[in-house]
């Protein structure tokens, strides 16, 4: 896929108009914190069938660790997060009036949320590691709130709880510390009637009203004392400080729409105190339905109920995933495709799509390649800077030099890479491949000019190192001879 062939042109945004690549984003933190690995967070709601929308934040966090791992020399991982506190089931409780709500895991229980995950996330998720060499791992919203580090965080903010509950609920000043009965699994949906009774070194004890049980206590500590369900921008504000200084650089992959309700999370955050191990937020596209609202599951259950079933609706596929009629490999490919021709410039990144222009994407991205890719299959994307690019389009670089990453390994003789640079594409052949153990021993095969004509090799191997430090020179170097490809 390139330039050519998918006309996307994308309008200048503030934040894509600072950078050159999309993941540029990301450099000053990791130049500050001399960061030692990177942890992509991605976060999705299980409550049924997910859409595009979902499996695009997903496969973008893979995507997005590739390419931070292919150009800082980073090792990346996805955490992926299943949030089976998702409401299952909501009733009013005719005494109070006040609205009760029942999680997922509470009305599913662990094992179908198991199955539920493994249904329709795992598959994309072990295809996306292969893809992109990035490992994953996966845990539930249930598995996390019973971490003693989370419940001990949790602890902390009560001490600020007059501080923050305006930034969780500003137009009622409620924090939504949801604890459900024990009995039955049910809380009241926006805890009116949950009160902190006591808070000291051993933990918090509230006490919450059952609409089925009456009154009932919680002693919540690190270790322990019942399900704590809190509100979406509670969680956040929980997760985000319970991260450790330990050489890794936490970063949120999410959905566009968060970008306008995270101001309530720094809120939060600086009134309680900022710490230094917060993480950072990649927004991803918003997929829009045609009125310009996010595509939502509730718009799909309306679709499905008021214009028949989604089959005879335009989207198809893109609103449900299981309508797809290709192969499974199709669908990663595709998503892999469309995420890299969305990373490929921060203007076509950080803005939204609608569900018709994420069709005719889509589309495009699953056209028959051109006759001079079609012997060497899919071209590589490589991102880089436009120094680099111009030399190899003009042929007077003709080696490029990685470190060897499995990704990297993967490429052989006869290979199509395809280098980018915003909307630049130049199609290269791989005519040879050379393996070195250092940069130091690379220089003293390969030609000096080949891989820059305009440095002496000193500069080079300075620059080099400088992008490399030695654990990542560790894993090997691999040089790439090029070829022009002329279409
Ligand atoms: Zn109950």
């Amino acid at each position: 896929m390139t330039a050519e062939t998918v006309h996307l042109r994308s309008p200048n945004t503030v934040l894509a108009n600072a950078i050159d690549y999309t993941l540029d984003v990301l450099r000053p933190r990791i130049l500050a914190d001399g960061t030692e690995r990177i942890r992509f967070t991605v976060g999705t709601q299980i409550n049924g069938h997910p859409h595009i929308g979902t499996h695009l934040v997903q496969s973008l966090a893979f995507l997005v660790a590739e390419a931070a791992r292919d150009d800082y020399g980073i090792d990346t991982a996805v955490e992926f997060h299943a949030l089976d506190n998702a409401p299952a089931d909501t009733v009013r409780d005719t005494a109070s009036g006040h609205r009760y709500q029942r999680t997922y895991r509470h009305r599913l229980g662990p094992h179908v949320i198991a199955d539920l995950v493994t249904e329709h996330y795992t598959p994309l998720f072990d295809a996306l590691t292969l893809r992109t060499g990035v490992p994953y791992d996966l845990t539930t919203y249930t598995v996390q709130q019973n971490t003693p580090e989370f419940r001990a965080e949790f602890l902390r903010t009560l001490e600020h709880l007059d501080a923050i509950r305006y930034w969780l609920d500003p137009s009622a000043g409620s924090a939504h510390i949801r604890l459900p009965c024990p009995e039955c699994g049910w809380a009241e949906k926006y805890a009116e009637r949950t009160r902190l009774l006591e808070l000291d070194g051993s933990g918090g004890l509230f006490e919450s009203v059952c609409l089925h049980h009456g009154r009932y206590e919680s002693d919540i500590t690190p270790l322990g004392g019942g399900y704590l369900d809190l509100s979406t921008l509670y969680r956040n504000v929980v997760k985000e400080r319970s991260y450790r200084a330990d050489g890794t650089l936490h970063v949120m992959v999410k959905g566009g729409d968060w970008a306008f309700g995270c101001q309530l999370v720094d809120g939060a955050q600086s009134a309680i105190g900022m710490t230094a191990t917060a993480p950072v937020r990649i927004f991803t596209p918003q997929i829009l339905g045609p009125d310009g609202g996010k595509l939502s599951k509730s718009l799909l259950r309306e679709a499905g109920a008021g214009a028949g079933p989604p089959e005879g609706n335009p989207f198809g596929w893109i609103l449900n995933p299981s309508l797809w009629t290709g192969t499974p490999e199709d669908y990663v490919s595709t998503l892999t495709e469309l995420g890299e021709l969305l990373l490929s410039d921060p203007r076509n990144f950080f803005r939204s799509y609608t569900t018709t222009e994420m069709e005719r994407l889509t589309m495009s991205t699953r056209q028959p390649a051109r006759s001079a890719t079609q012997a060497h299959g899919r071209p590589r994307n490589i991102q880089i800077y436009r120094e680099y690019f111009d030399l190899i389009a003009d042929g007077s670089k003709t080696v490029e030099v990685r470190v060897a990453y499995d990704s990297m390994k993967r490429i052989k003789v006869g290979d199509l890479l395809n280098f980018t640079c915003r909307e630049l594409s130049c199609t290269t052949r791989v005519t040879r491949v050379g393996k070195y153990r250092t940069f130091k021993e690379m220089f003293g095969t390969e030609s000096v000019k080949a891989i820059n004509p305009n440095a002496t090799e000193v500069e080079q191997l300075m620059a080099i190192q400088a992008i490399f430090p030695p654990a990542k020179e560790a894993l090997g170097v691999l040089t790439f001879e090029l070829e022009l490809v002329h279409e």
